[in-house]
């Protein structure tokens, strides 16, 4: 492998065995291929000639992950604690998150979550924030290109040191600087913590300059009835946040479990992507996904962590966790090439609508951002689906560790023997 001349100016050639994810829902697989980036990009993904010298790695490379819904400040407990949802953010979360308005905290915990997303293959995505606008602004100075967060709002229905009116969170938010403002998500934590007037205006913010919206929806039958209590004038769950404008193709919503007709189709609708969380929904007993229903009505969807009640950054146990949970009855089937495309290049290109610079993110076609996932291959594959079930069944305790390097925007940021600190 040619290593990469700088870290800003990041180019090499690595000749391997490659899986390239579509947004369209397939993987090439390209056993003996070469790839060549430029300047942190990809110029071209090749099967091997008969005449290349470069030696073959023995490697298996993937494309980045891309995570659309992960809690920074939940990282350094991710899967430590268990029980229903509601206990489980009023007992354990919320007092945890507590802790980021202290800066020092937030300031070494930003740091970690990065090297260890990191190491783990996620090279961007959507991160919900602790409800603190200072440690918001700590966790953007290090995030690497690619990573967007926000400070989940939090009026109603929370502890004091942790409620705080939408309006000055918005106000802080408006007052950045353009270039800091665009990678700013406007995240209600959820329904209940928010009022109507609090979700309506985070609508208005968002929809006026432009920005990503992400919360949660239906992921417990306890939160759904509270929600209906709540909010009585409204249809049903999903209505809450449409009145509020907050459904639309630049929106991300987690998990959306229970879900009527109506529901789907509105979601379908507005362009809205679900974010199904598989290992959080097992973990906090939440229920299962219509992954059928979903499909049914053509709503976008995507895998993601939800670390903390997600236990591990890795995408690669969600993607085994979703081949689980749906090989179960009522069968929704799914492939393991589909888990990729849905844990790479779909959320990819979520963010690149976002930002052009990402174009191809989550993927490993030309122009695309050269985020590199390498593993050491794990047996010799026939094709995608073999090649990929082979690196999935690897000991579920190893898959957050398992990367041999990661290399984002072409320059290494993880190896086993090097943990450096990401590019910003
Ligand atoms: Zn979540």
């Amino acid at each position: 492998m040619t290593q990469p001349s700088t870290a800003v100016q990041a180019s090499g050639r690595l000749r391997a065995a490659f899986l390239a994810p579509d947004v369209a829902g397939t993987v090439r697989w390209l056993p003996d291929a070469v790839l060549t980036w430029q300047g942190g990009r990809i110029v071209a993904l090749e099967p091997a000639a008969r005449a290349e010298t470069l030696p073959h790695e023995n490697l298996l490379v993937l494309p980045g992950f891309v995570d659309l819904h992960c809690h920074w400040p939940q990282s350094h407990v991710r899967g430590a604690f268990s029980g229903q949802l509601l206990p489980w953010l009023r007992d354990s979360i919320w007092p945890a998150e507590a802790a980021f308005a202290d800066d020092a905290v937030a300031r070494e915990r930003a740091h970690t979550f990065f090297v260890e997303a990191i190491a783990a293959g996620t090279c961007a995505g959507l991160l919900f924030g602790p409800p603190f606008f200072s440690a918001s602004r700590i966790c953007a100075a290090v995030a690497p290109r690619g990573f967007f967060e926000g400070p989940a709002l939090m009026e109603v229905n929370a502890p004091a040191e942790l409620a705080c009116p939408s309006e000055q969170i918005l106000h802080d938010i408006e007052g950045l600087p353009a270039e800091a403002r665009r990678t700013v998500v406007v995240s209600p934590r959820f329904a209940p913590c928010m009022s109507q007037a609090g979700l309506a205006a985070a609508g208005q913010f968002a929809a006026r300059l432009g920005l990503a919206v992400q919360s949660h929806l239906s992921e417990n039958q306890d939160e759904v009835a509270w929600v209906r209590a709540l909010f009585p004038s409204a249809q049903d769950y999903t209505d809450v946040y449409d009145r509020a404008g907050l459904l639309s193709p630049r929106t991300v919503m987690a998990h959306g479990i229970h879900l009527s007709e109506r529901e789907l189709a509105r979601l379908a609708h507005s362009g809205t992507v679900l974010a199904h969380c598989p290992t959080s929904n097992e973990a906090l007993g939440s229920g299962r996904m219509d992954l059928a229903r979903v499909r049914a009505h053509g709503v976008r969807w995507v895998l993601a962590t939800d670390v903390g009640a997600g236990p591990l950054l890795s995408q690669l146990d969600v993607m085994r966790a979703c081949l689980e949970v749906h090989a179960r009855a009522p069968v929704a089937p799914v492939t393991a090439t589909e888990t990729l495309c849905r844990a790479t290049a779909s959320p990819g290109a979520f963010l690149a609508d976002l930002q052009p610079e990402l174009a191809g993110l989550g993927t490993l076609g030309v122009g695309a951002p050269a985020h590199l996932v390498l593993f050491q291959q794990p047996l010799p594959a026939l094709d995608a689906e073999s090649a990929l079930r082979g690196l999935l069944a690897q000991p579920r305790a190893a898959l957050e560790t398992l990367p041999q390097s990661v290399y984002l925007w072409g320059a290494l940021q993880h190896s086993p023997a090097r943990h450096t600190t990401p590019t910003p």
